[in-house]
């Protein structure tokens, strides 16, 4: 069985005055991004347009050895700074890299800007509950007391790197955990409103999102009514990013919450992910609000990724192609009916469905439809309570109630 790592992290507030070596550190941090981009060589590609394409130097002259004395001769801290140094440089450049040829970033040198030092795990001590990280070598050395810290009775595993700010300590812990196998599979369909899932023993799924939208509403309100006051142009500008920083940050806080909940709701299960939502799906759709869609959808990726297994899927179809009979169909509104097969089923479970299906390596038939849909009773597929005449098979769907999260559709 393969095993793989559990990282988590616990701040504490520290009281060193340490600004002059973290200024210090992303100068020389800085210093070593600007002589790598500067050995950068620029080759140009006809792939379909004219463009260059960079080639970072990998040799380990220049990297261990030229780079490395050229940064020691005006650094006078612990010389193992330098090497973080070298290897977090490199890592942002690679980092600018892949998004500079996905044509994300512009050809700019990277600057830091954020203040912290990353200290790998042999290049501190840790006995007694006091952390020691050395500054200069011989003389000065951070101390830390976490003796009195709540999370070492919750901590597992070894402690790992340490991030170093301003105001807070970092301490990492790493964990070994073994992998079970997965229970089985939820496909997830994300829309501005909810998320969807399905599972054949789970069922479907409804994760309310409305929380999620409102913090987005909420902002877009303000955003109108100071464009309408604000006389000064510039102040303007500051107050909007100032806005657009504090509804992302609400976003993550509840994006954090939700993806816990569902990875511990559905603890052990494989969750499939669509890579990105097509357009179309958003129904407001301005450039921003698809946007904004489009990071939440990253973001849940993202986090989901840390807390859970997951698989990526591609969206291709999922909501135009009938999950009974496998044809494609033009949905509109809520309700996705099939034009060949007669299918009448919410166009979110559809699409939910599709995934699972994905997820499975099968593709749609009557017949499987079926199967997968045994066992259910006194709920239908469209979420809509069946009344008599109603042609649409009365299905059970096992709703799972995930705190305020998931709101139920009506039961018949
Ligand atoms: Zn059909």
């Amino acid at each position: 069985m393969r095993s793989s790592y559990q990282v988590r992290a616990y701040n504490i507030k520290h009281n060193c005055d340490i600004k002059e070596f973290l200024e210090a550190y992303r100068l020389l941090l800085q210093r070593a991004i600007d002589e790598v981009w500067a050995r950068i060589k620029w080759i140009e590609e006809h792939d379909k347009r004219r463009r260059l394409i960079p080639i970072i130097p990998k040799d380990g002259a220049f990297k261990h050895h030229e780079l490395r004395y050229m940064l020691l001769n005006e650094w006078h801290y612990s010389k193992h700074y330098v090497d973080s140094a070298i290897k977090q440089a490199y890592s942002i450049i690679k980092s600018w890299r892949r998004s500079y040829i996905k044509g994300e970033r512009s050809r700019r040198k990277p600057t830091v800007r954020r203040k912290f030092v990353r200290i790998k795990g042999t290049l501190y001590s840790y006995r007694d509950g006091i952390i020691k990280v050395s500054i200069r070598p011989h003389e000065e050395y951070l101390k830390f007391d976490i003796s009195k810290a709540w999370f070492l009775s919750r901590a597992k595993g070894e402690m790992g790197e340490l991030v170093l700010n301003e105001k807070y300590l970092t301490i990492t812990f790493r964990e070994k955990v073994k992998e079970t196998k997965a229970k089985g599979k939820i496909a997830w369909d994300f829309n501005e409103r909810s998320l969807d899932g399905f599972n054949p023993k789970l069922g479907w799924i409804r994760i309310d999102l409305a929380k999620l939208y409102h913090i987005h509403r909420a902002y877009e309100l303000k955003r109108r009514r100071l464009q309408m006051m604000a006389s000064k142009k510039h102040s303007l500008k500051r107050v909007l990013i100032k806005y657009s920083r504090c509804e992302r940050n609400r976003a993550k806080d509840l994006i954090h919450k939700l993806t816990t909940e569902i990875s511990r709701k559905f603890n052990s299960y494989e969750h499939g992910l669509e890579a990105l939502k097509k357009e179309a799906m958003f129904t407001r759709s301005k450039e921003h609000n698809r946007n904004i869609a489009k990071s939440d959808w990253k973001m849940i990726q993202t986090f989901m990724v840390y807390k859970a297994k997951v698989q990526i899927l591609n969206p291709k179809n999922s909501t135009k192609r009938c999950s009974k009979c496998g044809m494609m169909n033009a949905p509109k509104g809520a309700l996705y009916r099939c034009e060949h097969c007669g299918l009448r089923i919410d166009r979110q479970l559809n699409a939910a469905i599709n995934l699972y299906l994905q997820m499975e390596g099968l593709s749609p038939s009557p017949k499987l439809f079926s199967e997968l849909m045994k066992g259910w009773s006194g709920f239908t597929l469209t979420g809509e309570e069946a009344d008599e005449g109603f042609d649409e098979l009365m299905r059970s769907i096992r709703l799972v109630n995930t705190k305020g999260y998931v709101c139920l559709p009506k039961t018949t």
